[in-house]
């Protein structure tokens, strides 16, 4: 099967069952589709088996599925909280409506922001984990910043930011975008950047001491400190 974007089936790198490990549902059970493809290339993205086929063969790492049989299997997993991600999920926008529209799901979507939103998907989604790009991340600014779709977020009452923060020049610039935006700091997670559990304690202190005295809320990366870098958990 040729893997191309099409209305009625979901191109998809892995589905599985874990603890939501990041953000305002942190530990919340979870069932993940993780969905292919992906409109940036962040230097240090840890799914690019989803879209890089430099690296990886996209033919064996994605397969496309046909929405009622991908319904099914989600419908006989336990969870029922549903993390659509990627890759970038708001590349399949129209099937990943077709699909919520036969679930009954809580459904969170994560997102880089740089798409705008469905009206559909807005009026099913129950919560939105926004988490715009960096300087840092590598993308050229005009491909991972779209203030005209995170402005939309910005003033939508399920969306909430999420920001990996690694220095100071991650933080200023992160303020910078969140505070143009007028983003709510209780809608917005800062999150230190890490794949270690030593990294994620030091910067989550400083981050710690940032949150206390600015309003933002503390996350921390859940899955990366229990499973450090391993796939599919
Ligand atoms: S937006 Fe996400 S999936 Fe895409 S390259 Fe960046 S980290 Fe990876």
């Amino acid at each position: 099967m040729k893997l191309r974007i099409v209305p009625d089936r979901l191109v998809v790198s892995e589905v599985f069952d874990s603890v939501q490990g990041e953000g305002p549902s942190v530990g919340v059970p979870s069932t993940f589709l993780r969905l292919g493809f992906c409109n940036l290339a962040c230097s240090w993205c840890d799914t690019a088996y989803t879209w890089d086929a430099a690296r990886f063969d996209l033919s064996k790492e994605l397969t496309s599925r046909a929405i009622d049989e991908l319904g099914g299997d989600l419908m006989a997993r336990s969870p029922r909280n549903l993390v659509v991600t990627g890759g970038e999920p708001l590349l399949q926008s129209e099937a990943i409506a077709t699909l919520l529209a036969t679930l009954p799901h809580r459904v969170e979507i994560e997102t880089a922001g740089t798409i705008a939103p469905t009206d559909a998907l807005l009026a099913r989604v129950d919560q939105w984990n926004v988490s715009p790009k960096l300087a840092s991340s590598g993308n050229p600014l005009d491909k991972r910043r779209r203030d005209d779709v995170l402005a939309r977020f910005a003033t939508h009452s399920r969306a909430f930011f999420k920001l990996v923060i690694a220095d100071e020049a991650d933080l200023a610039e992160a303020r910078a975008l969140l505070d143009h935006h007028a983003v709510p700091r209780e809608r917005t997670w800062l999150m230190p950047e890490g794949t270690t559990t030593a990294q994620l304690a030091e910067r989550g202190r400083w981050l710690a001491d940032v949150c206390t005295h600015e309003g933002f809320r503390l996350g921390t990366r859940l899955h990366v400190l229990l499973w450090g870098d391993r796939r599919g958990v």
